[in-house]
């Protein structure tokens, strides 16, 4: 005889309620708590139940009237109040991704360990962790944006006993490369000495040593475009003021901070910029951009190319010469004087990866390099007052100067 299928049973999330559970539950009864709660001191008991599904089975019932629940305060039946103030906290920003925190009082935790103690559970739920996710998921369905902690774009930050949601707005994050044209613009902002910053007589009042920057240039119409109150400027190394950066150009990432919109057009962003930036800056492959390329374009190292143009008095087979003995052996490269003030005096060795004269002149030369990373090339050239050794100048025997300097290439893993 076949055995009759056993019944359909409906597909309801529930749990066994063993006599420890139970015991509990009768301890838990004596205390004036929310249904929240409640159920949250068996709150790892179970799938797919809330808080307050977990109390009704448990047979909770709630304190009398008017007597506020001795855990939360109350906090989980205003949580609509809570869902309010977030919305109100995120308003004027464009946000699709968030994340909610809370900030509880040292008391409220350390009542509820004791509640946890006295009851016996060992299936309880911290008070923030359950205010956090139930906060979210209201949030999540008024506003459809994706609660969770993966690339928020506002994190929301609930004080519990003042009443107040704080906002942290995380930036946009833009990538790209720059080609710079121009020998008076410096990288990034570059404050006044004088003043730093604040204005001055020396600085005309701007804070600035000078009037603009690549930053700045690639920064306006995507300040515009997001309502971004400022930038930071990350770039994958830097060239001198006076060099032109040429080739494929540098690669950057430019992070608005504390962006209002974040849907933006980049290819209206990049005609903005051609047309406001024309001669002086060039950014090819613009692209929205994550954090974590900020570390990448900071930690590359990648050689470089450059074309410099040298003053001094040489025959084409010396340098000829002078180059290969370059080739040969490292540099031992000390802080150059310049940037000393500003950087760690030490010695570093690098080598000169390739060289080449490209052309010769009465009275001038001009070379093809390509450097490892960190390589200071105008320095290599004129011998830095003997802190370059071996110089160019020095394997000469003369003295020379640099006319001119050019990046003509990053070799990083994405260029050339
Ligand atoms: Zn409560
Ligand atoms: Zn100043």
């Amino acid at each position: 005889m076949a055995l009759a299928a056993p019944p359909v049973v409906a597909d309801h999330p529930t749990f066994e309620v063993t006599a420890p559970v139970r015991a509990a539950a009768e301890r838990a009864g004596a205390h004036a708590v929310c249904a929240e709660c409640f159920g949250r001191l068996f709150g790892r008991l179970g799938h797919g139940l809330t808080n307050p599904e977990r109390a009704t089975r448990l047979g909770y019932r709630p304190p009398p009237p008017g007597a506020a629940c001795a855990v939360c305060e109350g906090a989980f039946d205003r949580i609509d109040v809570w869902v309010d103030r977030t919305l109100r906290a995120g308003d004027g920003y464009e946000w699709h991704r968030f994340t909610c925190g809370s900030r509880w009082e040292p008391e409220v935790l350390a009542r509820e360990e004791a509640l946890w103690t006295e009851v016996g559970t060992e299936w309880g739920e911290s008070v923030r962790s359950a205010f956090n996710r139930e906060l979210g998921k209201r949030v999540e369905a008024r506003t459809g944006a994706a609660g969770g902690t993966e690339r928020p774009d506002l994190v929301f930050l609930a004080d519990v006993a003042v009443g107040r949601v704080e906002t942290t707005v995380l930036p946009l994050y833009v990538r790209g490369r720059y080609r710079k044209l121009d020998r008076t613009l410096p990288q990034t902002r570059w404050p006044c000495r004088r003043c730093r910053g604040r204005g001055c007589d020396s600085c005309g009042g701007t804070g600035k040593t000078y009037p603009e920057s690549v930053e700045e240039l690639v920064g306006a119409p995507l300040l515009r475009a997001t309502g971004g109150e400022g930038t930071r400027f990350h770039g994958m190394g830097r060239e001198d003021i006076d060099a032109r950066m040429l080739g494929r150009g540098r690669p950057f990432v430019l992070e608005v901070v504390r962006p209002h919109r974040r849907t933006i057009d980049l290819v209206a962003v990049a005609a903005e910029l051609a047309a406001s930036a024309a001669g002086r800056v060039e950014v090819l492959d613009l692209a929205f951009a994550e954090a974590p390329d900020v570390v990448r374009v900071k930690e590359a190292a990648p050689e470089k190319s450059y074309r410099v143009g040298v003053v001094g008095n040489v025959p084409v087979a010396k340098v000829n010469e002078a180059l290969d003995l370059a080739l040969a052996r490292a540099i031992a490269q000390r802080t150059p004087a310049r940037v000393a003030h500003r950087r760690a005096d030490r010695v570093r060795t690098r080598r000169i990866v390739a060289a080449h004269l490209v052309d010769v002149a009465e009275g001038r030369f001009t070379l093809d390099l390509r450097t490892e990373a960190g390589t200071y090339v105008k320095e290599w050239v004129e011998g830095d007052g003997g802190r370059t050794e071996p110089s160019l100048s020095g394997l000469l025997g003369v003295p020379l100067r640099v006319d001119f300097l050019d990046v003509t290439e990053i070799h990083d893993s994405e260029g050339a």
